[in-house]
């Protein structure tokens, strides 16, 4: 079906119509018919191409990748002056708007009517990024000051008697409606001191209004999602990019030759390290940099392994959706150190600056180790590589009180002989609320894994759960192992709501609860 006509077709026995039809109070029908092809009013490409014109001409592409390496000392310098100047600019719109800020309080003082600056910023409010000194939105939305809201009118859509009667339809009483109900408009949408004075919006200018604030609310939408789509296409956007520009910069890496994986909440680059600022920190010679995307929505289905995390409890209903993207970054990093120290074999940290963590790289000459789903390994180095990932897994567990959580022969890269554990931004505490389930799901995937691959040896996944956490569940069913699982996580969760405490450790045979003092 290519084309369709959208007008009604003429009858086919066009003659002169019948006598109502030239009396019909809305015409004779227009018999020709405009035809367009459905394919046209279907097709996604040329809404596509429609919304990206004008995206181009509101956002023009700024950062081209050039060939060769990523970021060197040399290609900032010279070969790069456009990104150089933008990252200038960048910085110089940010220090305007700081001294505009404390221009803005100056002058405000704590005077009751205050001035805004807010439309001489330089960079949008939209496009800003949280950096230290700026105040949170979340917080700005409290306003100790804020007056009471304006009364609303009762149910039965009246108040008074007689000639007093105040009906919903009142003027002042719907303007003053209106502007309680400007509160509803995105929060990043400004609508200024209105909501705390007695100020009544008329309907037109309330509709007006909010119509404009949906449509900001979607450009700016469009904009981050376009921006985001270029941390994908283009590895990273252009703060990121002035973040590992300013590592180049300092000495700290010599040269990020390039992108070495792509995932759903990480990109990760290959680098050269430099010299260390320090002298007692020894840069590694190859680095990889982990920069952990900043956008929200793969981390969304993360929530639950941090939000539940007691270490970062405090902090994250705090924190916007960037903060808490550094927070993974963090995260990372200190379970990396803490794996370190046990001496199991992990990249050691560099250096973490927001999200964007440099840790030793391995492998050789920019040659990543392949994970161990990619390597054929002789049966005796996959016996060793079981052993060895057993004895990692009780180290985590006994030395580090971590759980990896994400743990498969997708996270296990192949050395130097030996298996080195990666990615552990979202591995948790034993007694985190699901620390036991994460677990078993490790032990399932690692069990399977090396049962696969042939080693005899092996344990299963039950057996490995006991043998990595000292418990003795003695189901010998998945689905009454997984429940006794679930039941000792919810004698520690009681136990927090009793006591505010963790158990230090699990204890699966009716033993008073241990916890640390
Ligand atoms: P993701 O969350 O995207 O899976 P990972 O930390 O697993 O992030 O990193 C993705 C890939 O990047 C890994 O599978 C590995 O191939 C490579 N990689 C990550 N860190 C290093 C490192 N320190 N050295 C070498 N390669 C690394
Ligand atoms: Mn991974």
């Amino acid at each position: 079906m290519d084309s369709v006509g959208v007008a009604a077709a003429a009858p086919p026995d066009a003659g002169p119509g019948p006598a109502w039809q030239s009396k019909c109070p809305w015409g004779t029908p227009n018999t020709t018919s405009i035809s367009c092809s459905l394919a046209d009013v279907m097709s996604e490409q040329l809404a596509k191409e429609l919304q990206l014109e004008e995206e181009n001409a509101a956002f023009p592409e700024v950062v081209a990748v050039a060939e060769g390496p990523f970021i060197t000392g040399e290609n900032i310098d010279t070969s790069s002056d456009l990104m150089l100047a933008q990252m200038l600019q960048m910085e110089f719109d940010r220090e305007y708007d700081a001294q505009l800020r404390r221009e803005e309080k100056k002058i405000n003082g704590d005077s009751k009517v205050s001035i805004s600056f807010e439309n001489y910023r330089k960079v949008h409010p939209y496009d800003s990024d949280s950096s230290e000194d700026e105040v949170d939105w979340q917080d700005t939305r409290h306003d100790p000051y804020r007056a009471d809201k304006p009364t609303t009118t009762p149910r039965r859509g009246f108040i008074g008697k007689g000639k007093d009667i105040t009906t919903k339809h009142d003027e002042v009483v719907c303007g003053r409606k209106n502007t309680a109900r400007m509160e509803n408009f995105a929060p990043e949408f400004q609508v200024g001191d209105g909501i705390g004075m007695d100020l009544k919006l008329s309907n037109q200018v309330f509709n007006a209004l909010k119509q404009h604030a949906y449509s900001e609310e979607r450009r700016s939408a469009r904009l981050h999602e376009k921006k985001e789509h270029s941390t994908a296409e283009k590895a990273v956007d252009p703060k990121t990019r002035l973040l590992l520009y300013k590592m180049v910069n300092a000495g700290m890496l010599e040269t990020i030759t390039g992108c070495i994986s792509t995932g759903k909440e990480s990109v990760v680059f290959h680098a050269y390290g430099g010299k260390s600022a320090t002298e007692d920190k020894v840069i590694p010679p190859e680095c990889a940099i982990k920069v952990f995307k900043t956008t929200l929505n793969e981390f969304k289905n993360r929530d639950k392994y941090i939000k539940d995390d007691y270490r970062f409890k405090d902090r994250f209903s705090k924190l916007n959706p960037r903060k808490i993207i550094r927070m993974w970054a963090e995260k990372e990093m200190h379970n990396l150190t803490r794996m370190q120290n046990a001496g199991i074999p992990c990249p050691q940290v560099v250096i973490l600056k927001k999200h964007v963590l440099v840790m030793s790289f391995i492998g050789k000459d920019q040659i990543p180790a392949p994970k161990l789903k990619d390597v054929t390994l002789s049966s005796e180095d996959m016996k060793k590589a079981y052993y060895q990932t057993l004895n990692m897994m009780q180290q985590l567990y006994k030395e580090c009180n971590l759980v990896h959580a994400d743990l498969s022969e997708y996270n296990m890269l192949w050395h130097d002989g030996k298996v080195w554990l990666i990615d552990v931004s979202q591995s948790v505490e034993p007694t985190h609320p699901h620390g036991l389930e994460f677990l078993f799901r490790d032990c399932r995937n690692v069990a399977q894994f090396f049962q696969k691959g042939g080693v005899a040896e092996a344990l299963n996944e039950r057996e490995l759960f006991n043998a990595v956490s000292g418990l003795s569940i003695t189901a010998d069913n998945e689905v009454d192992f997984q429940a006794e699982i679930e039941a000792l996580e919810k004698m520690n969760e009681d136990h927090v709501q009793n006591h505010g405490k963790k158990l230090s450790t699990f204890s699966s045979d009716g033993d008073p609860p241990i916890y640390d003092e």
